[in-house]
This record gives structure tokens, sequence and C-alpha cells, in this order.
């Protein structure tokens, strides 16, 4: 039998680029009462600091050291809103241009990138307490996590939705040029040796492409809510 965690259960919910899992996992933490963990903001700040040393990502040994000696990434809360601190600064808006989506989605797929941040999502998460959102969590960062999500919805959805934010944000991106770009990460994110996008045997599959924030929300906050009680009475 699997051990009761100190802060409650973990919640894994990973999904492709766009498919509204950020949002969604940030809803949930706060109606359950958890921390939220954004991996996406922390591969996201790792593409920005190996860019900005300007490491050669073709020289693993470099990106490994750089990784090990130089690399420092938290995500923090301020005043209630989320900052994501890369070695000290705050990088929460500059990590989100189209540019470096695409970045990071060839970043995370080097082995000591992932092997190091790996390392700091588990001890986030070890005491349970947490909804962790990205791509690996449910197969590869928490295996064992008592409840498993898998987000979809289809790629014209998502896209339509990515555009959405980045033009609220001041970002002049087109649908076509947004389509493309979710098209390319899928490939990327899902076709990598390492903890390649793929969903976990055990989560439970649910198509946004429809639905409400809402009506999706209910669904997930109905069933963590049950998984965290079938848990607590095993105490
Ligand atoms: O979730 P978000 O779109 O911010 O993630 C940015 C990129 O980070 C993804 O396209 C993916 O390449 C990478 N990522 C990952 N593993 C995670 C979370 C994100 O490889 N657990």
């Amino acid at each position: 039998m699997k051990t009761v965690r100190p802060d409650g259960i973990v919640v894994a919910i990973d999904g492709p680029s766009g498919a509204g899992k950020s949002t969604i996992a940030r809803l949930l933490a706060e109606r359950l009462g958890y921390v939220q963990v954004d991996t996406g903001a922390m591969y996201r700040a790792a593409a920005l600091l190996l860019s900005r040393a300007g490491i050669d990502l073709g020289n693993i040994e470099a990106v490994g050291r750089y990784c090990h000696n130089n690399m420092d990434i938290r995500l923090e809360s301020n005043s209630g809103s989320r900052v994501v601190l890369a070695n000290g600064m705050d990088v929460t808006d500059q990590i989100r241009s189209p540019e470096m989506s695409l970045l990071t989605s060839r970043v995370s797929s080097l082995k000591p990138v992932r092997e190091a941040l790996l390392k700091s999502q588990q001890n986030m998460g070890r005491r349970g307490g947490v909804v962790l959102e990205g791509r690996d969590i449910g197969t590869v960062v928490f295996p064992d996590a008592e409840m498993k999500f898998y987000l979809i919805a289809s790629v014209e959805e998502r896209a339509r939705r990515r555009c959405e934010e980045l033009n609220r944000k001041g970002q002049p991106v087109t649908l076509a040029e947004t389509i493309t770009d979710v098209i390319q990460r899928d490939r990327q994110d899902s076709e990598r040796d390492i903890a390649p996008l793929r969903q976990a045997d055990d989560a439970v599959p649910i198509d946004s492409s429809d639905l409400s924030i809402e009506d999706v929300l209910e669904a997930m906050t109905t069933l963590s809510r049950n998984k965290i009680e079938a848990v607590s009475a095993r105490l």
C-alpha cells in the first residue's frame, strides 16, 4: 500500500500546450487549499538562463555544468501573484513569448536540464498538498501521484486560446502562426527520447475542447476530493 503524505495528495495534470492546464491547476489548487507548481515555467526559466548565458545547446557537457553549478530556479508567491525567479531575477513575464515557448521545447529535451528540474520538482511535491502541471508529472516526476489527469483539446481550440492570451498581453501573433507553433511544440514534446508527453495509464483523460473552465474544474475538483477522502480514510 502507498504511504500517506503529510500535507495531502499529489495531483498531477499533464497534457499538450494550450489545453488549459495552468488555469485549471491554479483554480483547482485554490479550491483544494493546495500549492500549485507550474513545471513548464521552470523549463521556461531554464531556457532563458541558458540562452542568456550563451551556452551552446549542442554541447551537453556545458549544459550539464551550467545546470549543476549556475542554475537556481524558484517558484514563489508575492502578494498573491505567482513569481518565477531565475537566479534571483523575476522572469515571470519574459518567459511567456512564442520564441521562448519554442526554445523551451528544445531545451526541455536535454537530459541535464530534465535531471536538474526533476529533483527540485520532486522535492516541492514530496509532502503532498500540491497540484503539479506539466508533461511528465504522472509518468516520471510522480508516477505514484494519487490523482492524475490528462487534459487535452483540439489543436485549433488550443491555438485559439493561446493566441487570445498572447494578444491580450500585447503580443501581435496571428491564429495561423499560433497553430503552426502548437503543432511544432506538440511534435517536439511527444517525440523526444526523455520523458515525452504521454498519458499515464492511470490518468483520467479530459477533453476540454467543448467544455467551459467551470465544467472542467467541477469534474476535477469532485474527483480530487473523493481521492483525498479515500486516502484519509486509510489513516
Ligand atoms: O506548460 P508550458 O507550455 O509552459 O511548457 C513549456 C515547455 O516546457 C513545453 O512545451 C515542454 O517542452 C516543456 N515542459 C516539459 N516538461 C514539463 C513541463 C514543460 O518538457 N513537465
